[in-house]
């Protein structure tokens, strides 16, 4: 169980009356290996999550236009607050005007380690975060390096780059090719099916043993009041808005 406030943040930015995301409560599957999923996350920018096991929490960034293959290629992954672990089975639509609204995909999932000597705890501290992933589309090594400077977004996030390393996983200038691949891990619906709430629900991976979630989850309470967007004084988006 992850300790008593780590959560408070992603509790704070959302609604639970009016979203259908997961508070963190529900009981989670045990697992000897740590898990990760890749959430596909068409918010006010379309952007991929990316949330790794650690310590009874996600640790989260969220990846502009996707992890990428190559190695060549440096993506910047704005780091998000903590989300409880059953969000990884969590696919469909977040309502208008709430925090992240939009469509969710369970685009990935499997189980990651750290890679090299450093224990997870110590590279994220450093800013330096080396590790292996083991998923259905994403395997091999990766690293995380957090940017010195916030060169983005004025400050209020930190913001890393997340980079492909030399394996035989990586794809020289072909890195984005995996993106195309339009169809959940956990359903197989594309963002089209899943937007209009057709199809099969999510199989459960998180919630190991509990019963496939309802395809028609668009998250939207029923008979909750549709509440207008809140429009930021600036109309211009900044980098980290992707986040959201
Ligand atoms: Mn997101």
């Amino acid at each position: 169980m992850p300790e008593k406030g780590k959560l408070s943040k992603y509790r704070e930015k959302r609604d639970f009356t009016k979203t259908g995301e997961p508070s963190g409560k529900a009981k989670v599957a045990r697992s000897d290996k740590r898990r990760f999923v890749v959430q596909k996350h068409a918010a006010s920018r379309l952007h991929y999550d990316l949330r790794l096991e650690l310590d009874g929490v996600f640790k989260s960034w969220a990846v502009t236009r996707g992890p990428s293959l190559d190695p060549r290629d440096k993506r910047l992954a704005v780091e998000v607050e903590d989300h409880p672990l059953g969000y990884g089975d969590f696919e469909g639509t977040i309502p208008k005007g709430e925090y992240g609204g939009g469509t969710v995909q369970l685009w990935d999932r499997g189980t990651w380690e750290p890679d090299g000597p450093k224990t997870p705890e110590q590279g994220l501290a450093d800013g330096d975060f080396k590790f292996k992933l083991d998923g259905e589309r994403l395997h091999g090594s990766w690293v995380l390096v957090r940017l010195k400077n916030d060169r983005y977004g004025g400050g209020k996030r930190t913001n890393w780059l997340l980079i492909k390393h030399r394996d035989e996983y990586a794809k020289d200038g072909d890195g984005d090719a995996i993106l195309a691949e339009d169809r959940s891990v956990a359903s197989g619906r594309t963002m089209a099916a899943i937007a209009e709430g057709k199809g099969r629900g999510p199989k459960p991976f998180m919630l190991a043993g509990t019963a496939p979630a309802e395809p028609d989850a668009v998250w939207d309470t029923a008979g909750a009041p549709e509440k207008p967007a809140k429009r930021k004084p600036s109309p211009r988006k900044t980098k980290a808005q992707l986040a959201e």
